[in-house]
């Protein structure tokens, strides 16, 4: 399998996306809204997130909702207004794509392509993201097996692509939280192949005052990084509100995960907006 270990070399595990590494010593933190909602929204969070230190902006333009009635996503639209954040922050940009029918124009704005937990079995969709020529990010699906997950991750790595990084955002169990956070498959992944692994304690836990203990958690047990959904105005968010943070509550967990992180070998640097704070 070409997810094994041992089949791209000692140094051949980094992904990178522009000037962003998955896999090296610095942990990576990508953090937005859990939907672009509108310019303004989107602008402000993106420069919010980069003060707290994201070095990458997530941000849904075509989301997987439960309920068709709940609000879609700004589609089309939603990509130029990421085009638009990157070239504001310089962020590279990460963002979903649902349809096949999407790659091409979803690959021309993000610099990573983000295929959701609902999509992880999608297997037409999963081979089209690796034929689109951009790194993937490649959710676990919520009831999928390691197995699976790796299958999947092999679908993409199968079209020619050597950029995939995989996504542990929790599983369904019978616990009280939104999902369950499987931060055992952390090391299970990394025990089993060269992919980078990030954690993804929003969707994971599904509520904002449990995602610092599994942020921290997530790089204790070895994550590459973390996506975290952070929003300028939580309470008005149109998606995820109760799961996401404000950027002064990133802030906050980076300079805590700066912590865990040098104790575990590995480093995270401080955010932009702390650093201001300690000049005045
Ligand atoms: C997301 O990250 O925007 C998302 C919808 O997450 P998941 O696919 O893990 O539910
Ligand atoms: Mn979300």
């Amino acid at each position: 399998m070409m997810y094994e270990k041992g089949q791209r070399g000692a140094s051949g595990c980094l992904v990178k996306v522009g000037d962003v590494s998955f896999g090296g010593e610095q942990l990576v933190l990508i953090a937005g809204p859990c939907a672009v909602e509108s310019r303004a929204q989107l602008l402000e969070t993106a420069v919010a997130v980069k003060e707290a230190g994201a070095v990458m902006l997530r941000g849904g333009a075509f989301k997987p909702r439960t309920s068709p009635y709940e609000f879609q996503g700004l589609c089309y639209k939603g990509l130029e207004y990421l085009a638009e954040a990157r070239q504001l922050t310089g962020l590279p940009v990460v963002t979903e794509v649902m349809d096949t029918r999407d790659m091409a124009a979803v690959a021309e704005v993000a610099d990573m392509i983000q295929i959701g937990s609902r999509n992880m079995h999608n297997y037409a969709l999963l081979k089209e993201a690796g034929a689109c020529g951009k790194p993937v990010l490649l959710k676990r699906g919520m009831s999928a097996t390691i197995r699976e997950f790796l299958f999947a991750a092999e679908y993409i790595l199968q079209q020619g692509c050597s950029e995939v990084v995989l996504c542990v955002r929790g599983i369904r169990t019978f616990e009280e939280t939104r999902f369950t956070m499987d931060l055992s498959a952390v090391p299970i992944l990394k025990d089993k192949s060269w992919l980078p692994v990030m954690a993804d304690p929003s969707h994971g836990t599904g509520d904002a005052r449990l995602v610092p203990a599994m942020a921290r958690a997530a790089v204790a047990c070895g994550a590459d990084g973390v996506m975290l959904e952070s929003h300028a105005h939580p309470d008005l968010a149109l998606c995820d509100g109760t799961q996401s943070l404000s950027p002064e509550g990133l802030a906050r967990i980076v300079c805590e995960m700066r912590l865990v992180a040098e104790a575990v070998g590995r480093s995270l640097p401080m955010p932009i907006s702390v650093c201001k704070e300690g000049e005045k």
